[in-house]
């Protein structure tokens, strides 16, 4: 089956239909599906610099946490991409952005 190329009405990328889903590209299905898992990863991430100068039990308990989110975004990022190489790909680059978000939040 040959398919067209359609642009990601998101990132205006252009991309094969057969690899959209509502006119969106994979990245953007990714970035898309990671909004809530990215927002705990955030609130934990802050928690645990709050934490990290006096209360050491609690800067683990919170990296485990934190753990815990981003292997849920593995998971449901392996549940969008069936190819394993750009599951990784796309894994790191949601980690780090959820990792580095925390220098652009303002104000908590
Ligand atoms: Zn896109």
């Amino acid at each position: 089956m040959s398919s067209i190329l359609v642009f990601c009405r998101d990132c205006g990328k252009q991309v094969p239909s057969s690899e959209t889903k509502d006119q969106l590209c994979l990245d953007c299905q990714v970035r898309r599906s990671m909004a809530d898992l990215r927002d705990e990863h955030a609130r934990l991430w802050r928690k645990r610099e709050r934490y990290r100068s006096h209360e050491a039990a609690n800067v683990g308990q919170i990296a485990r946490q934190i753990a815990r989110v981003e292997d849920r975004m593995a998971s449901r990022i392996r549940e969008l991409v069936s190819n394993e190489r750009r599951a990784g790909e796309l894994l790191q680059r949601e980690l780090e952005a959820a990792r580095g978000q925390r220098y652009t939040i303002k104000g908590v």
